[in-house]
């Protein structure tokens, strides 16, 4: 069969199913914003992850994405988006501008390109920013603007940002990003270095509340360029 002959044609026709039982698991999982299960249903995993990786993409699992870096397992991705939208009581609301740290492969920037008007997304790897640069415009995700840089700095030339959504993880909360946050905006991020609890940072009128979540496990973010 060509299904056989041809991997990648067999993983395009299955992909789509594959996709609707991951978020049947996401759900399991806890994740109860219907427009994130929705963005994680169309988001086509599979095409960011190496050829050889491909038939593993919509496993429950973290993946190499060359550099030393990890594509983080969907749960993971579902849940800051959600926490990100005010959505984890169920149903969030919509995102003007979101910065990602950690541009990695785009995938996360895909799934937040769905959810808000435009996603900055920094990577502090050269050659990463490249690469995932010209995956974006293959697949037609205009609204991710990738830029390669610190990202411990933030994009103050874009801020504020409704959302802050960190994929690496840090003892502290770097304070540029902080400022960067809009009233009523949330940062997310894993906080730590061994042993990393993910955070969530909301701008309210009174000051800045922050709360801290379930045990996670990132990269390290690191300072300066590669
Ligand atoms: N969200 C990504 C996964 C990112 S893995 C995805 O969906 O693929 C973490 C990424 O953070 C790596 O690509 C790493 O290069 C990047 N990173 C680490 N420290 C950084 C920093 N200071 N500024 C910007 N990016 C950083």
């Amino acid at each position: 069969m060509a299904e056989t002959l041809n991997p990648r044609a067999g993983i395009g026709m299955t992909s789509a199913r594959t996709r609707g039982r991951m978020v049947e698991r996401l759900r399991e999982q806890g994740i109860r914003d219907e427009t994130v299960l929705a963005a994680m249903g169309t988001v086509p995993r599979h095409l960011f992850v190496d050829q050889a990786l491909e038939s593993r993409a919509y496993e429950d699992t973290a993946l190499p994405i060359g550099f030393g870096q990890t594509i983080s397992n969907p749960y993971i991705v579902a849940r800051m988006a959600e926490l990100a939208r005010h959505g984890e009581a169920g149903q969030g609301r919509a995102l003007n501008r979101v910065l990602e740290i950690g541009l990695g492969c785009g995938y996360q920037a895909a799934v937040l390109a769905k959810l808000a008007r435009e996603v900055v997304s920094i990577d502090r790897i050269a050659q990463l920013v490249g690469k995932t640069r010209v995956r974006l415009r293959e697949l037609r995700i205009n609204n991710v603007k990738p830029k390669h840089g610190d990202g411990m700095h933030g994009a103050r030339d874009f801020a504020p940002f409704d959302a802050i959504v960190v994929a690496a993880a840090f003892p502290e909360v770097p304070h540029e990003l902080l400022d960067q946050l809009a009233d009523g905006g949330r940062l997310v991020m894993p906080r730590g270095g061994a042993a990393q609890t993910l955070c969530v940072i909301e701008r309210q009128p009174e000051g800045l509340v922050e709360r801290l979540l379930e045990e996670v496990k990132f990269v390290p973010l690191l300072p300066g360029v590669a």
